[in-house]
Parts: C-alpha cells; structure tokens; sequence
C-alpha cells in the first residue's frame, strides 16, 4: 500500500487520466462527446423508445444501428453509468443491476454459461451472495463448491477444476484476504473465470482486472454511490461484453430506471475524494483502536499486525475504510458500547458519509448457526465499523468515550 502522488491511473482503458479527474468528469458531456450537450447526462425517464419507420426498427432490432426499444434492453442515461464504472474499473464493459445481488446473479449466470465444473467460492462472502448461492444450488442444482483459502493447496485444486470462480477480498467482516493473482493463474490453467466483489476495496484500493481477473461486480449502494441512498450495483467484464452477456443480464431482469442511474452517477463522481477520507479515517481508527488496553483484537488490511500484511501491500493499494475488532469485556461489553456512541450510528451496510457500526453476530451473520459462526470465526463480541468522511478525531471522542470500562 503504496503512498502516492495523486491516484492511480487506470490501465486498459483509453482516457489519459488519472483516478480523480475520470470520477469528477464521469458522464459529463466531454467524457459523452456530443456537440453543446448538457454537461450533466439528460435523464431519460422513459420506458418506450418511438422507433420510427419500419425500417429504423429493423436497423435497430438487427443490430445494424445502436438504438433503444425498451428501457429494459438499454437507455441512454443508465449507458453513460456502465460506460464510466466500466471506465474507472478498467473494463471494456459493464452493465448496471438494481442491486449488488442481482449483480452476482448476472456475473455468475454468465462466468458459467456454456462451462462445466463448479462455481468455487467461499464462505466469507456477503451474506446476501450466500444465500443468494443457496437459493441457485437448492432450485436450480446450481453446482457448487465452498472451499476455504486459507488451505492454499485445497483452494487451488478447486480453483483447477472449477466452472468459474467468485472470490471477495478483502472479505467482510474478518478481512481476510484471498491472493488474486495466483487464483487467476489457476484457474487460467483450466479456462474458469474469475469474478471478483470490489465492493469493499473499491477500484481505487484494489484492481483486479489489472491481477487478470476476468469479471468485477459491485454493490453500488456502498462506496460507489457512497450517500447511503439507493440499491444498486453493477457487473464489469475486462473483455467486451457479448451478445449473450446482454441477453442474460436483460432477461434476468434486474435492471435499473433513469432517475437511479443518474443519482449513481452523481455519487460516483466524488467517489475518489471520498475514498480519501474513508481511507484515512479506517486506518486512523484501526490504530487507535490497536492500542486500547479494552480491545483484544483489530482486523484491517492496513495493519502491520493483519495476519497477511504482506498480501494487502502487494495487492492493495489502500486497506480501506472498513474494518472489525473485539472487545475484551464480550457482549456485555459490546451491548454498552453500541448503546452509549452518539456520532457513529447503530447500522447495517457502509460506504455513505456517516461511520456505521453493526455487530454481526446479531445482524448480518444471524442466519448462521453459534457453531458455523464460531467456525468462521465471527465471536459474539465481534464489531465491525464502516469509517465514514467525518472529521477522525470526532470519531474516535466518540469511541473512546463508549469503549471506556466505566
Ligand atoms: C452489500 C453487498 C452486496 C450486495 O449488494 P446489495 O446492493 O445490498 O444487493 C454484495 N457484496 C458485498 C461485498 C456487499 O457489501
């Protein structure tokens, strides 16, 4: 995790600019091309597209000439906000879903059309993405195989035999990594694609296209819109997109309106300067909180004591501003602290403004059972905190204040 000058520049994409200068100029008329256009995208709140004389729609339909048809199929404002996350994450393409579930289902549904083998992944993905999995496995005999990374040797003889692969580094909320480059190579050996979750890293902490991964799906509610006011999400591929990617994610319906995909795109294009400040304030707060006799342990990729330190500085460029600890007082403990914060707020989710603290245990991982949580090694007295763009030292007052013994 390299300090550097200004952000990075994209590789595989055309623009010559760097990180910040692509996310403040998302979807304005310079990035669009057209003559004395509106320099914010036009909101094309339509379902139905007129489609002319008979032989405008055949140009259409054949796909002889780009048009629109139906709002499902592809609108104009919704392109702009493919076209610039595509941009930003380095992929040739990219394709916006109503929410990051419907984005794994998309980006699964095509890394496996036409393969044989698995889906491998493992356990420690969102908790929407498992039981999204379930679901697929149990309905539709989607096969699949939960292997654990941390058994290198298990993990890539599945990855070596494997259909496609999802992987999510760091994974939520433990922050466990898992080593992109040498699942690509694997899975390589025997064609299977890998898709990878940014969500937590965001393009400007980790970019997987660039370790050779061959699909990136993000929630958007998260870091990408970033104000914690809409669902949405979006599936990039580093190749083009084919004919049969576009028929799935059009046929599998998650699509988005105009209006969502405009305020996505609003969001998006502070999201370097924003990723500033939750970078900053993650790391702060880890370190602050590593040094408080009342918490026993702090996970985050930043941290000289994450378990696979050197891992995070080869593959990320940031750790980020998510991050989970344990306190040594156990859920009595845990209970006071959650009731006695005043700034940071009791919430699921992260990625807006406001800093979020959740107790998994009691939230997103309810639906495991003590003993499979014990085994993934979510405790009872285990907090994850989603660093927002408030000032640090407010924030971390306000921790001190609930985590202090009495
Ligand atoms: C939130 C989240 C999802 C699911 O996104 P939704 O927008 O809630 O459907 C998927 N992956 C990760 C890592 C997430 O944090």
């Amino acid at each position: 995790m390299s300090s550097h000058e200004g952000t990075p520049a994209p590789s595989g994409a055309e623009s010559p600019h760097r990180f910040a200068t692509r996310c403040a100029r998302a979807g304005t008329s310079g990035a669009r091309g057209e003559w004395n256009a509106p320099l914010q995208p036009p909101i094309f709140q339509s379902a139905i597209f007129d489609l002319g004389s008979a032989a405008d729609a055949e140009a259409i339909f054949s796909g002889k000439r780009k048009g629109y048809a139906y709002s499902r199929f592809g609108n104009p404002t919704v392109d702009v906000l493919a076209e610039s996350l595509a941009g930003l994450e380095g992929g040739a393409g990219a394709m916006v879903t109503s929410s990051g579930n419907a984005a794994v289902l998309c980006a699964v549904t095509s890394a496996l059309h036409g393969r044989k083998g698995p889906l491998v992944t493992h356990h420690d993905i969102y908790g929407g993405s498992f039981e999204l999995l379930q679901i697929l496995s149990e309905v539709y005999r989607l096969p699949l195989e939960w292997v654990d990374p941390a058994n290198t040797e298990q993990w890539l003889d599945a990855v070596g035999r494997a259909g496609a692969v999802l992987v999510e580094t760091p994974s939520n909320p433990l922050m466990r990594l898992v080593d992109l480059r040498q699942t690509v190579d694997r899975a390589r050996s025997c064609g299977a694609p890998v898709i990878v979750d940014n969500t937590v890293a965001t393009p400007l902490n980790q970019r997987p296209f660039e370790l050779g991964a061959d699909w990136v799906v993000h929630s958007t509610t998260k870091y990408l819109n970033g104000h914690g006011d809409l669902i949405g999400g979006c599936v990039i591929r580093r190749e083009p997109l084919t004919k049969l990617h576009r028929a799935i994610h059009k046929n599998l319906g998650g699509t988005v309106n105009a209006s969502e995909a405009a305020m996505a795109l609003r969001g998006l294009r502070t999201l370097a300067l924003r990723m500033e400040a939750h970078n900053r304030n993650g790391e702060a707060i880890a370190r602050w909180l590593e040094g408080r006799r009342e918490v026993t342990r702090v996970y985050h990729p930043g941290l000289p004591s994450h378990p696979q330190a050197e891992l995070a500085r080869r593959q990320m460029i940031h750790g980020g501003g998510l991050l989970s600890f344990e306190l040594a007082g156990g859920e009595a403990a845990v209970t006071r602290f959650i009731d006695r914060l005043k700034l940071s707020v009791h919430a699921v989710s992260l990625g807006g403004p406001e800093t979020l603290v959740t107790r998994p245990a009691r939230t997103s991982h309810r639906g495991m059972s003590p003993e499979v949580r014990r085994q993934a090694g979510v405790s009872d007295s285990l907090i994850r905190l989603a660093a927002g763009i408030e000032d640090a030292d407010d924030l971390i007052a306000d921790l001190a204040q609930a985590i202090a013994a009495e």
